[in-house]
């Protein structure tokens, strides 16, 4: 196991790298349950399968069952993003790692979360002692911001609201490039190859005695997907800023709005205030999770987001969405 600090790679300017600009993006509910689960939900765990890497926030007690049934791989490029230290939300942590490493996973594992996670690791490798195949690198995060950039994404964290220390997390894909247009280049004379690279990648070229401008064939800048997930958290006016036009935001919903009280007392939200924040950030759809045990119908919960918010859906384990480009 090492230890570092998040880490930031500045070598890639925001939407300057186009790399493989085109990545399937699918958000799959492993556990929707909140503090305990039931025979349908299990506990909290959001993976985003994005292109041939994993994302993974939380890994609640059990995760690891639905994390198989939805055939996400347990050799693959993968992060772990913790959003606090409560058990339903990092138990399933140790499972998950055993498993992998009985199926003999060798790549590198890297995982975030604030400074207990490795702790907390740490130790129960140390009581447990569980042999592991692979590396795995913990970033401690130790305040708002960038967590993880890579080429065409990254990863920032925000403080939440909760009882203890908990970030909520946002993906956010940088703008992919313009449109090329193949007829325009091949009209203006330019030999495919290395020019067309050059023009789609922003950088004008000079061909023969011409100079021709990457704009001139390429488009404007296509946004990326932006996904949030709330983990524990009371709403608040810094996380309405931080999913701001979210394509997709996971808030919690453990309460209907009857039980705002026991919502306030125990540092969860309810789904009216889930729906008016998504509503307040122009987020496009809303994910409810995270459900109170009292519920075995999501229905009320979703019928009262649904009255402030026009685009909202209960998450269930094993439901799995994709995310379109927004063009
Ligand atoms: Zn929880």
């Amino acid at each position: 196991m090492h230890l570092s600090r998040a880490s930031v790679h500045d070598q890639h300017k925001f939407g300057m790298e186009a790399g493989s600009s085109v990545a399937n993006m699918q958000i799959v509910f492993l556990g929707t349950s909140s503090a305990v689960p039931t025979a349908e939900r299990g506990l909290s765990s959001v993976a985003i399968a994005r292109g041939s890497e994993l994302l993974l926030f939380d890994a609640g007690e059990g995760m690891q069952r639905n994390f198989i049934k939805a055939g996400l791989g347990m050799n693959r490029k993968m992060k772990i993003f913790i959003s606090h230290m409560h058990s339903d939300h990092c138990v399933g942590l140790l499972g998950l790692l055993q498993t992998m490493a009985l199926q003999g996973r060798e790549r590198t594992l890297d995982i975030y979360g604030e400074p207990r996670v490795q702790e907390f690791l740490r130790e129960n490798m140390r009581i447990i002692n569980f042999f592991l195949t692979f590396n795995i690198d913990v970033h401690t995060i130790e305040k708002d911001g960038v967590v993880v950039r890579e080429n065409d994404y990254e990863v920032r964290c925000c403080s939440a609201n909760h009882s203890i220390p908990s970030y909520a997390y946002c993906v956010e894909e940088f703008d992919r490039p313009g449109v090329f247009d193949v007829g325009e280049a091949k009209k203006l004379g330019i030999p495919e190859g290395e020019l067309y690279s050059k023009l789609q990648h922003g950088e004008d070229i000079r061909h023969g005695d011409r100079l021709v401008k990457s704009s001139q064939v390429v488009g404007p800048p296509r946004k990326g997907r932006k996904v949030g997930i709330s983990g524990d958290t009371r709403p608040n006016t810094e996380l309405e800023r931080f999913f701001q036009n979210c394509d997709v935001l996971v808030f919690e919903s453990t309460y209907s709005r009857d039980k705002q009280e026991k919502a306030i007392e125990n540092w969860h939200s309810t789904a009216t205030e889930a729906a008016v924040l998504a509503k307040n950030a122009g987020v496009k759809k809303l994910f409810l999770t995270h459900f109170s045990a009292r519920y075995n119908e999501t229905s009320v919960l979703v019928d009262e987001a649904a009255s402030v918010h026009e685009n909202v859906e209960a998450a269930e384990d094993l439901k799995a969405v994709e995310i379109p480009y927004p063009d």
